[in-house]
């Protein structure tokens, strides 16, 4: 049986499993490396990747970039490649081309973790699950469980929510926020690691990242309003996602922004979401509970949701 390698790549790390070890290198991203033109940051990608695999292995990797799974061609992320899209990136080709003798299987990284959301979470009676990441980037991604599907457009996408236009009531300069896929005020502009940071920036607000939680502890006013902006447009795209679909009986809340502030976070999007505003409001405190899954440090693990997909646990299908 051939070696199984799983590799996580993120806007800011590159991880690498191979048995029970598991390497962090900095990622080669517009994030790490400024400036860099994108076709330079792949090709550091390559030869790392190269000098990683063992022959003949298969490589299963969890990738921070909007992707159509079916054929391994990349259509662009901001934390990765940055800047506006630059046209696809045929990933998977231009690995075989350089390593034939491994067999590449490259995932979304939100379907991975989607996937991992699914096999430690999901409950038996949930019908469609979501699990939506909150880190360098935002996205979500929905799989349909009794048949064990991801709907994907045509391009292979699902869910690319980051790069919608953010639903806010913050003053103008927060809505006006560049996103680092070259649009305005998109979601991930306010909400994301990089957009929280540039919220308060506007704002006059003193943030950092390793005492923001302990500023929330102390009931700092700035730090509380802080955490209603970024979490608002999250927020009001979960509104709609379980307004839209009423099999939606899950939802996972992951990545980095939001399980660093995990209890803060899970309480201010609580509050928002259980927010009555009309008649066609049904969201209770309970109901939230019941549906949304805040995601701890550890509970999901791409790297193992990756394998769990190369092993046909969720397909991508095009409809
Ligand atoms: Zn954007």
């Amino acid at each position: 049986m051939s070696t199984t390698v799983s590799v996580d790549l993120g806007g800011t790390w590159l991880r690498i499993r191979h048995g029970d070890a598991t390497e962090r290198l900095p990622s080669p991203s517009s994030i790490r490396q400024p400036g860099t033109p994108s076709d330079e940051l792949l090709e550091q990608l390559v030869d790392t990747l190269d000098l990683h695999v063992p022959q003949g292995a298969a490589a299963n990797i969890s990738c921070g970039a909007a992707l159509d799974e079916q054929n391994g061609v990349a259509l662009g992320s901001g934390p990765l490649w940055g800047g506006a899209p630059t046209g696809e990136i045929p990933l998977l080709d231009v690995l075989t081309s350089r390593r034939p003798d491994v067999r590449w299987r490259l995932v979304n990284d939100v379907t991975a973790g989607l996937a991992s959301f699914a096999l430690g979470f999901a409950r038996p009676t949930d019908r469609h699950i979501a699990y939506l990441t909150i880190s360098s980037g935002i996205a979500a991604r929905t799989a349909v469980l009794t048949d064990r599907t991801i709907p994907v457009d045509h391009r292979g996408l699902q869910g690319e929510i980051g790069h919608l236009r953010a639903m806010s009531s913050a003053p103008e300069a927060v809505r006006t926020l560049p996103c680092a896929c070259g649009g305005i005020g998109h979601v991930s502009s306010i909400s994301s690691g990089p957009g929280v940071e540039a919220v308060a920036e506007v704002l006059g607000i003193g943030y950092d990242v390793d005492t923001f939680a302990a500023s929330l502890t102390a009931g700092h006013a700035d730090a509380a309003r802080l955490l209603r902006i970024v979490v608002e447009p999250i927020a009001e795209l979960i509104r709609t996602m379980i307004t839209l679909d009423p099999r939606l009986d899950r939802i996972g809340i992951g990545g980095g922004v939001a399980e660093g502030l995990c209890e803060f976070y899970g309480r201010e999007l609580e509050e928002q979401l259980a927010e009555t505003r009309s008649y066609a409001d049904s969201l209770t405190s309970e109901r939230v509970a019941e549906i949304i899954h805040l995601c701890k440090p550890g509970d999901i693990d791409t790297l193992a949701g990756a394998d769990a997909i190369a092993d046909g646990y969720l397909r991508a299908i095009k409809i």
